[in-house]
């Protein structure tokens, strides 16, 4: 394993699992901190999904220590702390005191933090981080119900976090390359500093970062600067090439997709999957609530449907129905109700032969994974941006696509199964 990885919440690892996919590396990626019987030896790189952002920052450093730990067990070479591309944290942490205990782990005296993301807009220069190209304490990440940004200069917002102190490489050094980025690096530890912020506008400048920072023990930043990071390590020796065969492996088996995302992008998925005539079971909130309808029903149209072509079961509504339902049911209470039946569902399908699964929806997909028990997944091509397939490791061997809502382009629930052989 060239590059260990911890990610403060899920959505950012899966995040840095396929920017370091899409870049050729062999990417496992983990809910919590890998079991101790997880072979770990296949993966170029592993990422680890905590949830630690904003725990006190205590619980978030033996956190990352123990996940920093079991993955220099797994043989990492490099350890990289990701947090979001706002920088999201207060002035108590936790990406300065995580940044520190790592340091200390690694017995390294330097390291970098870099956020920037240009492709999602996030962009520093002279230290100042933007978002869409407004000040980040002018951005709506100024009302942060966990962790409002009210300044945008990172140098002064690490600095109130850390005990070490902080510098700067700016735009001029990274516009110059890899090279010149060393050279400042130097300069700036030769300064005393021990975290430098980093300046990127555009891809070419993480590209360089990449380059010039591949060879320290610890790196931070967003996923963004993760990019040049499998170039590097291609250039120094030992990296297998990306695969170029077509098509991901899954295990042989019957297909089923699992709908319980309200969101637009869904509701056109499931429109143009029903046009197309997939056999279709649609679950009414109300009637899972008075339970005219259950999960074992559910099971038994499922066991009713011929072949192993694709079948979808959804809950997915339009805005009025979802309302109408949840005045009747309440908000949380309709949610968990329909979640719940999914998950029931979803753990009944191994049995019955499934192991081909789409999920649509955020909380759906967690509710999901839950109650199959996965804690560890291989990551696949990307079906459409920010969706890959992956492979369940350990437990129930299944190939997955798990799909936030709003995801995928509206043949997604069609197309997405060409990609498996
Ligand atoms: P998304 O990624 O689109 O936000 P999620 O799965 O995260 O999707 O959230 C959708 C929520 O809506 C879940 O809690 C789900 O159980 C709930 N839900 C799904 N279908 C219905 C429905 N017909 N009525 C009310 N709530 C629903």
């Amino acid at each position: 394993m060239r590059l260990g990885c911890i990610a403060d919440d899920l959505t950012g690892a899966t995040d840095l699992a396929l920017m370091l996919a899409r870049e050729g590396l062999r990417i496992i990626q983990t809910i919590g901190i890998p079991r101790a019987d997880l072979d770990l030896s296949g993966a170029d790189a592993v990422v680890v999904a905590l949830k630690s952002r904003t725990l006190p920052a205590q619980d978030a450093i033996a956190q990352s220590l123990a996940a920093a730990k079991s993955l220099r067990m797994g043989g990492a070479r490099h350890l990289f702390f990701k947090y979001c591309s706002t920088f999201d944290s207060t002035d108590e942490g936790n990406i300065g005191p995580v940044t520190d205990a790592l340091l200390a782990f690694t017995e390294s005296d330097f390291t970098l933090a870099c956020p920037a993301f240009p492709a999602n807009g996030r962009t520093v220069y002279k230290g100042h981080l933007f978002v869409n190209g407004v000040p980040l304490h002018e951005s709506s990440m100024k009302d942060h119900p966990l962790t409002p940004m009210r300044d945008s200069n990172l140098v002064r917002v690490l600095e109130r976090q850390t005990k070490l102190p902080v510098g700067l490489v700016s735009y001029e050094d990274v516009e110059a390359g890899p090279d010149a980025i060393r050279l400042a690096f130097e300069r700036e530890k030769a300064a005393g500093h021990r975290i430098v912020i980093v300046d990127a506008l555009s891809d070419p400048h993480l590209r360089a970062i990449g380059l010039a920072a591949a060879d320290l023990p610890l790196m931070t930043g967003g996923s963004g600067v993760a990019m040049g990071l499998p170039a590097a390590y291609r250039q120094s020796e030992d990296l297998t090439a990306p695969s170029s065969s077509t098509g991901f492996g899954a295990p042989a088996g019957r297909s089923i997709i699992l709908a319980g995302s309200c969101s637009s992008a869904t509701r056109e998925q499931v429109k143009t999957a029903l046009d197309a005539g997939l056999p279709a079971l649609r679950l009414d909130a109300l009637d899972l609530a008075s339970g005219i309808m259950t999960a074992p029903m559910a099971l038994d149209w499922l066991k009713s449907q011929p072949g192993n072509g694709p079948a979808l079961i959804y809950s997915t509504a339009n805005p009025d129905e979802v309302q109408a339902v949840q005045s009747r049911l309440g908000r949380m209470n309709a949610g968990e109700i329909v979640e719940n039946t999914l998950a029931e569902i979803a753990k009944a399908l191994p049995a019955l032969g499934f192991t081909r699964l789409i999920v649509a929806g955020g909380e759906t997909s967690g509710a999901v994974v839950n109650a199959l028990d996965i804690d560890a997944l291989a990551i696949g091509p990307e079906i459409d941006p920010g969706v890959p397939w992956t492979r369940s490791l350990a437990g129930n061997d299944l190939a997955l696509a798990l799909k936030s809502g709003n995801f995928g382009t509206p043949d997604f629930f069609l197309k997405a199964w060409k990609m498996l052989r």
